[in-house]
């Protein structure tokens, strides 16, 4: 265990990533295998593994990625219709154990999501 996640080596500049939003607490990138024509990542600069390590000291920051993620969406110009996926573990394809919030849109976004 331990050791920095790639999302952390992103945060730090170690990895290169193209960045559509920063601030003091969250990072958003573009994901380098998009699944829809626009696909971005969101973080909390705080290094939680997954939803279900996160903490009742994590509250606001949970409730602020929420609002980020409508910004980001905004900013990109996909407001009307975007996805919010979080993975939670391996069994359900999370890769990166780092949260990270998954913003889909500009593709009719089929249900069940499988
Ligand atoms: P997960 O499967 O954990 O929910 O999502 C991890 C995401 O990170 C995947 O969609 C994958 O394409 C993306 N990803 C993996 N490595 C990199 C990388 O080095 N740079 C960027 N921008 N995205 C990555």
């Amino acid at each position: 265990m331990g050791g920095k996640t790639l999302f952390s080596k992103i945060i730090d500049r170690e990895i290169p990533a193209d960045i559509v939003y920063e601030d003091d607490e969250c990072l958003a990138f573009r994901d380098i295998n998009p699944q829809a024509p626009t696909h971005v990542l969101l973080i909390p600069k705080k290094p939680i593994a997954m939803v279900s390590e996160a903490t009742v000291a994590d509250t606001a920051l949970l409730g602020m990625l929420l609002l980020k993620a409508g910004d980001v969406a905004r900013q990109l110009g996909c407001e009307e219709a975007f996805r919010l996926v979080v993975n939670n573990g391996a069994g359900a394809g999370q890769t990166v154990f780092h949260l990270h919030i998954h913003i889909l849109a500009g593709r009719p976004l089929g249900w069940p999501p499988g």
